[in-house]
């Protein structure tokens, strides 16, 4: 379907500058990175950010398809930008966009952009604003990605956890999941661009930068291939290391197969690497495994969940796990309870399975009534909540750095809230109003713990940190209900599902 296929026969009338865009994330910590950088995109370009529910100009909907939420979210946001912005220009991209792009039409968008065209973004909506001829854009493009989004520094309004692309698309084919069909083989980023932008976003102020990707861990591998590649992350991250100002490097989530003896040996002795490690199981039993096309079995998850444990004192090790896939018993749900039960993880993200058309496991027989995903789900949740509140409880009584994410938060109570390296999210009691100077976003200080909770720890200022910087506001992206905190986006949770934690 042709870009010029639009709802909007005429660009919008102008008659202010500069000109207002708006943006609406969906979805997973790659559309969010996405998003910061299309952000910061029309920022050079000169527009300015507004609200998405503010009356804008343009509405950029980046869209998400894992699940049937992430479909519905999208629609709702395009249909939301449309009636918000009656003459704007609504452009949707991202996954959903990839794969239904009539969908977002019938939605209200008037300017489909696929994946792999996301780079070309801000230009065809300039284009569409001067009424000039539109670029060459064909949503229905095979997804593949040759040009990487950038971010050349701070974002405004942006986050205070830098992030930063260094991969895209999966060549893994996991029978439920639908991500390989719209964002493509697996492509790593030229290690020279990620430095060079990593170096920029700290100049910018960032101490923070959080690595992404759909398949993180495989980085490397399509240069080299599987066998001549095993260090090509840690490589990367060993150049990263040497990035100046550069504190933090957070690896979100590596796959089983990618948590390598090197990869482990690495974070043992690393300045940067934060010890906080996601690495989806979704099953604990190895039929189910199979069936779902993942390559390893649960004694290879537990032997790199415990190995890692043990190689990285404090480490915040957490997990994916899928309830009623095609087929599964309650026998085999049992299987991953009790495989969990035996490992020292900190947290779960829990997804029911979702069924997303042109996957091999749309064709399983079998498929769970909705109450037994609710039931396994709400279990799992129920253990990952004990196990985070006693992860939290570990740090009582210790000093931890904190890097401060907001000074206010939105109840106006005053405190400030920031992570540790290991995930744990801290409430500073004595400071953070607003004009606190001890305590900016953006800043590492060190706290003593003295209370824990399941969601947050609580605790005091202990002696400032140094080389704090100073701060910048915080008004994000906006972020839909879809989004889940695993690096790659899995076909996995439905509706009803929530996510344990965050
Ligand atoms: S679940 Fe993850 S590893 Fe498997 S195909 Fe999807 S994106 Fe790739």
């Amino acid at each position: 379907m042709p870009v010029s296929d639009s709802h909007v026969e005429h660009p919008p009338a102008v008659d202010h500058q500069p000109l207002r865009v708006a943006i609406k994330n969906i979805g997973c910590k790659l559309n969010l990175y996405e998003s910061e950088a299309l952000r910061s995109g029309f920022s050079r370009a000169g527009f300015d950010m507004v609200g998405f529910e503010e009356e804008a100009d343009v509405y950029v909907v980046n869209t998400c398809t894992v699940t049937g939420a992430g479909d519905a979210d999208s629609r709702r946001a395009v249909r939301t930008a449309r009636r918000t912005g009656e003459e704007a220009i609504v452009v949707a991209t991202g996954c959903y966009a990839q794969r239904r792009p009539g969908e977002l039409s019938d939605a209200g968008a008037n300017l489909i952009v696929a994946n792999g065209e996301k780079t070309q973004l801000v230009e065809a909506v300039q284009r569409r604003i001067q009424g000039s001829p539109d670029l060459n854009l064909n949503p229905m493009s095979p997804p593949k990605t040759e040009k990487f989004l950038q971010i050349d520094g701070m974002v405004e309004g942006g986050r205070t956890r830098g992030t930063l692309q260094i991969q895209d698309g999966c060549d893994e084919h996991c029978t439920y999941c639908i991500i390989p069909q719209v964002r493509g083989v697996s492509v790593s980023r030229p290690v020279q661009e990620i430095l060079t932008q990593a170096r920029a976003m700290v100049e910018a102020g960032y101490v923070e930068l959080a690595l992404t990707g759909v398949h993180t861990g495989s980085f490397g591998h399509d240069r080299h291939g599987t066998d001549s590649s095993p260090t090509e992350l840690v490589d990367l991250l060993a150049q990263l290391e040497g990035v100046d100002g550069l504190r933090r490097i957070r690896l979100n989530s590596v796959e089983p197969n990618f948590v390598t003896d090197e990869l482990i040996g690495f974070a043992a002795h690393s300045s940067h690497l934060c010890r906080h490690y996601h690495i989806p199981l979704q099953s604990g039993d190895d039929t189910v495994l199979r069936r779902m096309g993942r390559r390893y079995d649960r004694q290879h998850y537990a032997d790199r969940i415990q190995r890692l444990a043990d190689t990285v004192p404090g480490a915040c090790i957490g997990a994916d796990v899928m309830v009623g896939f095609p087929g599964e018993t309650e026998a085999q749900f049992e299987n991953t309870h009790e495989l969990l039960d035996s490992l020292p993880m900190s947290y779960l993200h829990v997804f029911s399975y979702s069924l997303r058309q042109g996957t091999p496991a749309e064709r399983l027989p079998d498929h769970a009534p909705r109450a037994v995903k609710s039931t396994r789900a709400r279990r799992l949740i129920e253990w990952s909540q004990t196990r985070r509140l006693a992860f939290h409880r570990s740090h009582v009584g210790q000093q931890v750095e904190v890097l401060i994410e907001e000074t206010r938060r939105s109840d106006g109570s005053g405190l400030a809230v920031g992570r540790t390296d290991n995930y744990v999210q801290v409430l500073i009691e004595d400071g953070g109003g607003v004009e606190d100077p001890r305590v900016q976003a953006h800043q590492l200080v060190n706290v003593k713990i003295r209370e824990a909770r399941e969601q947050f720890a609580f605790g005091s200022l202990s002696t400032p940190m140094t080389g704090t910087i100073p701060a910048v506001p915080l008004t994000g992206v906006e972020t839909g209900s879809a989004e889940h905190p695993g690096e790659h986006a899995i076909g996995v949770h439905d509706d009803v599902q929530a996510v344990a934690s965050s």
